[in-house]
């Protein structure tokens, strides 16, 4: 399914390039990573055989700044899906001006077949095999799919146990009794729901009784459905790989939270007593449900040209890094229905990540007020100087106008910096 996230993510590229002012050969150089190192990584299972997994990091741009994105745990992490993402992460941090550069990682395994002992080793090793070219000012890790900040605490714990010192700043995403920062765990969320109200306001509607459908309900899914139904919102659909739940009249998201926390996956809900009014959905459905917002945010490619012919959603935020391909964007522009971009919908995880790292940095800690003033204002910022562009620009959507300030930002930067030697 991400095979093509990375052509996608080149696609796009090339897209905003008409619109962006970047030198040429500049251009050429950003579609290309700096590096990605591949590890095979040998584990002894619990029943004592030894599996060799395959991790990835890739470090695609540091023109700005340390190389900064996460690692992922999932079947279909592959070199170039972690360099799509690797690319994304560069234009998103660009895109809300934080100095860094962007990077992804990831290990190809099924985290649900691991015990939670098997995990540990398996990330352990993982560190071990990227630590040469990771640290506080290099390359700075963070939580993605499947990994969390249990995951972000060994990895931590691993690197300064072979720097003979305690490093808290070469991972974000940590828990907070080891240098995490209070608002992480909900910033990726915090952030998608911050945008859609953004939005909402842009395109004069009220988000106060719209209704959403959010496909995918781990980490970032959760946190958006249960923010967005307190601000009012009326979150008729959420899913997860197991299928999806649906009431027209509204779920109970912190019902379903307690659901998912008790048994693994949404899946069951339904049949859980006193809610009877939810029908089971499927994720295709989900995505074609007539709703004001929708919002993926589970994995790549999920919006796809059939998708897009039928999507019924006034509006659709991107939660997810990717979820819809190339050629389901261009019908979605032609049907006229806006699309929030990835790079910036998503960008809250990583504006926190950057204000953890910053606090670790200064030896110093913020309350979760400080963090979330300075998420929310970096973020309505981002959101001005993209709406910006896309007047000025006259771009064919709000995702070129995304691109031209992120490719701008990170061609100026290698403008100034030159090419060695
Ligand atoms: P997660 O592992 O916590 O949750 C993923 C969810 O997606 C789960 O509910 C899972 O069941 C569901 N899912 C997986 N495959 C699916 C499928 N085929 N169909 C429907 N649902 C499926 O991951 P997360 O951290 O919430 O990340 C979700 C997305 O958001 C990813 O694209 C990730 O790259 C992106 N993202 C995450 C962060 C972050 O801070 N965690 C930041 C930026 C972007």
């Amino acid at each position: 399914m991400s095979d093509d996230a990375l052509g996608n993510m080149l696609a796009q590229m090339e897209n905003a390039e008409p619109y962006a002012d970047v030198d040429a050969g500049v251009f050429e150089r950003l579609k290309h990573p700096e590096r990605t190192l591949k590890v095979s990584l040998p584990v002894e299972r619990d029943d004592g055989t030894v599996e060799i997994f395959e991790g990835f990091r890739c470090q695609f741009d540091s023109a700005r700044g340390p190389f900064k994105g996460g690692i992922r745990y999932h079947p279909t992490v592959s070199m170039d899906e972690v360099t799509a993402l690797a690319g994304w992460m560069t234009w998103k941090t660009a895109l809300v001006d934080l100095p860094y550069g962007g990077a992804k990682g990831g290990v190809a395994c099924n985290p649900k077949e691991l015990s939670d002992c098997e995990t540990e080793k398996l990330t352990r090793r993982y560190t071990e095999g990227v630590r040469r070219m990771i640290g506080p000012d290099m390359d700075v890790p963070a939580p993605d799919m499947n990994t969390g900040a249990r995951e972000m605490a060994w990895m931590m714990d691993t690197y300064s146990m072979y720097g003979g010192r305690v490093i808290p700043d070469v991972v974000t995403g940590k828990p907070i009794e080891v240098g995490g920062t209070a608002g992480r765990v909900e910033a990726t969320g915090r952030g998608v729901t911050i945008t859609t109200r953004r939005m909402f306001e842009y395109l004069g509607e009220d988000l106060d009784g719209a209704t959403v459908a959010v496909q995918g309900f781990g980490n970032v899914g959760s946190v958006t459905a249960r923010l967005l139904s307190s601000m009012g919102a009326n979150v008729v659909a959420v899913s997860d790989v197991s299928g999806g739940v649906h009431d027209a009249d509204g779920l109970d998201v912190m019902a379903i939270e307690r659901h998912v926390s008790e048994t693994g996956s949404i899946a069951g809900y339904t049949d859980a007593d006193g809610y009877d009014d939810a029908d089971a959905i499927t994720n295709g459905d989900l995505l074609r449900l007539d709703v004001d917002a929708l919002i993926p945010a589970a994995i790549e490619n999920v919006i796809t040209e059939d998708v897009a012919e039928d999507l019924r959603a006034s509006v659709v935020v991107e939660a997810a890094n990717g979820p819809t391909t190339f050629a389901a964007d261009g019908i979605l522009r032609e049907r006229d229905i806006p699309v929030v971009p990835d790079i910036l919908a998503n960008a809250g995880g990583v504006i926190v990540s950057y204000l953890e790292w910053v606090q670790n940095s200064q030896q110093y800690s913020w309350d979760l007020e400080q963090v979330n003033d300075d998420l929310e204002t970096k973020l309505a910022r981002a959101f001005d100087e993209m709406l910006d562009a896309y007047t000025a620009r006259d771009t064919p959507d709000l995702r070129t106008a995304a691109y031209v300030v992120a490719l701008e930002r990170v061609g100026k930067a290698h403008e100034m910096r030159g090419l060695f030697p």
